[in-house]
């Protein structure tokens, strides 16, 4: 009753790194509430995947073998099966497209209140959650009513969980009612502009307003270049047309988590922050020794980026 039940999430063939957090966050929260760790593992090679989420800290793996990529029908039902058969007290899933695609509708369909894009929670007795609201200027915590909920916690909040574990893998024969499958996965697109995917970039060169012109910007690619970074940006470089959406960071870009984030001219607006504060070492440029990104930064350097950036690439070339 006190389990706790988290859904992978696979991609084109790839677990994603959000499966890994779910089980930090589940194993805390089944901590917390004093139960064991399910994780459900749906569509796709279930078998492969199961094999990658068995981390330490994880109790059971379910394998639902059913299609092939993300079905929201599929997923729908053979969730709310699984939470039927396994009963848990708090039912955990990734804020991402397809989480969020599912998870109303299981919540809905289970009657348990959702919490979506949790970014915290705590459990004393009774689940408290923490979200952000006012476009990510206050953090709100909410206390959840009753025994059951359902939350979708927000990608890269939880650390992966990276050691090795031996739950026991077990097959999980969902009933799912065909008839009710009424939606097809024609095929899988990147949004507008797809060049790269900067969430997957190990090293990231992102930048800001400070660039003032759309020519500078050759400056910039140097940089990247020389280091074998991917280029990416603060939201006013795209809203003037000079990169495409998708090297966006932040709260209405994507969010990124790669081993180096270096910004330069970016002021550091939480907006910014929400899409690359789980960057594991932070280099910031800034001409402003009071700009809010170096409250973020692991290093900083405060001068003119049109001197600190060509310097930096000649030293890397
Ligand atoms: C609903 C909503 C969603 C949003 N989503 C996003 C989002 O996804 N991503 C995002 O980035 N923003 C987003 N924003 C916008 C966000 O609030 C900020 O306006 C934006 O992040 C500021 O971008 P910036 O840091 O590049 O520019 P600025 O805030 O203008 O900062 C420019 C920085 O460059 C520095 N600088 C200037 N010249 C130089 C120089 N020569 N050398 C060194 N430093 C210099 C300045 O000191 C300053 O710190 C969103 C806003 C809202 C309301």
């Amino acid at each position: 009753m006190s389990d706790v039940l988290t859904v992978a999430e696979h991609r084109q063939g790839e677990l994603r790194p959000v499966s890994h957090e779910l089980v930090t966050a589940g194993r805390e929260l089944a901590d917390a509430s004093g139960g064991d760790l399910h994780v459900a593992v749906i569509s796709g090679d279930v078998d492969a995947y199961a094999e990658a989420v068995n981390r330490a800290g994880v109790d059971a793996i379910h394998t639902v073998d059913h299609g092939e990529e993300f079905n929201h029908d599929v997923y729908s039902q053979a969730v709310e099966q699984l939470y039927a058969e396994l009963d848990p007290q708090y039912l955990v899933m990734p804020h991402t497209v397809n989480g969020l695609d599912y998870a109303p509708a299981v919540a809905t369909s289970l009657d348990l209140p959702l919490a979506t894009d949790v970014i915290d929670f705590s459990h004393n007795g009774s689940l408290s959650v923490t979200r952000e609201t006012y476009g990510g200027k206050v953090e709100a915590d909410i206390e959840i009513e009753g025994d059951n909920a359902a939350v979708t916690l927000r990608p890269t909040e939880w650390e992966q969980a990276t050691e090795a574990g031996d739950a026991a893998v077990e097959a999980f024969d969902a009933a799912i009612d065909e008839d009710a499958v009424g939606s097809t996965v024609t095929g899988f697109e990147e949004v507008a502009g797809g060049d790269v995917d900067i969430s997957e970039a190990d090293f990231i060169v992102s930048i800001g307003r400070g660039i003032e012109e759309e020519e500078n910007l050759d400056m910039v690619w140097d940089l990247a270049d020389a280091l074998g970074a991917t280029l990416a940006s603060s939201r006013p470089i795209v809203d003037n047309g000079w990169l495409p959406q998708n090297r966006q960071v932040g709260q209405s870009g994507k969010v990124v988590t790669p081993d180096v984030y270096i910004a330069i001219g970016i002021s550091g607006a939480v907006q910014h922050l929400a899409g690359m504060s789980g960057a594991d070492t932070i280099v910031a440029i800034n001409e402003d020794p009071d700009a809010p990104i170096f409250d973020v930064a692991d290093y900083g350097i405060v001068g003119d980026l049109f001197e600190v950036v060509p310097e930096l690439t000649e030293l890397f070339e």
